[in-house]
């Protein structure tokens, strides 16, 4: 008698097999949402700068094969048990934020932000670079109508990042503030300097993105290749605060003298090589340097809903998911214009 095979439903999955290793497309079983967790239909993920560390293995305790991706945009299409508070078919994202214990020291505080036990999408499990994932509740960000799937992932991550930095930042209405780097991070975070009122000074390498810095708000624009920038923003009274997204540590460090008075660098572009400053450079003048990573999902909710209040929109690349290998390295030339987009 013959029987009948049960077929298993599988999506496809762009992972990396051990650190350092290429992008493999590979077909997996679609997942099933545990207890607190949903399943998500991925629509659109961003390329973002930090899947470097799941790409080569940078941070430790990465379980492999393991698929990168915290911009993701897509629609619930299954609840785990438990799960009260969001639909089958509502809209929703994960970003950098994958989940918090909710009972550490941190998170007492009702600072979730920096949960000690922080879980990352596509770094603690796997993340969007695939047709399905699965992602626990406290992950959840539910996007707007008026957001399409690929306007809404960048700014899941590359977005938050700067709204939220800047928006605790200290400065305020009117104040010189530098966005270091026009790329991903870089043409969002000009946007929202915009948006927020300071007078914002744009800084690249070189002529050719000066006309869209100013298109995207800025009121002037540095070529730091052909001048030093931090001599003109002291000419200016000195930067507020200086939103540093270019992976640059030494564009970093040269841009610490254009602080004014309690001016600070504000570090959300991620590389290794160690920033240099002398302590004089910050004992005179109070100047600080402060690192930023994201925000709650609560937070990725108010930078959507600025986004839709004010226009900001991130400007796109959109790859097929099948060349996700090539998606990547186009993020890593920094020639993109400016965020990679994944499509599904
Ligand atoms: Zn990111
Ligand atoms: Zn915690």
């Amino acid at each position: 008698m013959a029987t009948a095979r049960v077929g298993i439903a599988v999506m496809k999955t762009a992972q990396i097999s051990g650190p350092g290793a290429d992008f493999q497309i590979v077909e997996r079983e679609i997942p099933k949402p545990g207890v607190g967790e949903v399943r998500i239909k991925v629509q659109a993920c961003g390329v973002c700068h930090s899947d470097v560390l799941t790409k080569e293995g940078a941070l430790p305790g990465i379980q492999y094969p393991r698929v990168p991706g915290h911009e993701v945009a897509g629609v619930i299409d299954e609840l785990g048990e438990g799960v009260s508070e969001w639909n089958k078919g509502q809209r929703v994202g994960v970003g950098w934020h994958g989940g918090h214990d909710g009972t550490c020291s941190s998170c007492r505080r009702g600072d979730f932000r920096n949960c000690r036990n922080q879980k990352i999408a596509g770094i603690s499990y796997d993340g969007g670079y695939q047709q399905y994932m699965v992602a626990p509740v406290e992950a959840l960000v539910s996007i707007p109508d008026s957001l399409s799937a690929v306007e809404a992932a960048p700014l899941l991550c590359a977005g938050i990042t700067t709204y939220n930095s800047l928006r605790h930042s200290g400065a305020f209405p009117g104040d010189l503030v530098a966005v270091q780097g026009i790329g991903g991070l870089g043409h969002l975070g000009i946007q929202f300097a915009s948006k927020f009122g300071y007078k914002v000074a744009a800084i690249g390498r070189g002529s050719e993105n000066a006309a869209l810095a100013k298109k995207l708000g800025a009121s002037m624009y540095i070529d730091s290749r052909a001048s030093n920038a931090a001599e003109a923003l002291q000419n200016m009274g000195g930067a507020q605060v200086i939103l540093a997204t270019a992976p640059n540590s030494k564009a970093m460090s040269e841009l610490i003298d254009g602080l004014g008075p309690n001016g600070k660098l504000l570090v959300v572009g991620a590389t290794f090589d160690p920033i240099e400053v002398t302590p004089p450079q910050l004992i005179f003048g109070s100047r600080a340097i402060q690192g930023w990573a994201a925000g709650t999902p609560a937070d990725s909710e108010d930078t959507l809903r600025f986004a839709e209040l004010t226009g900001v929109r991130p400007m796109i690349e959109p790859y097929p998911l099948e060349r996700a290998g090539e998606a990547y390295a186009r993020m890593l030339s920094g020639d993109a214009q400016f965020r990679v987009v994944l499509t599904m």
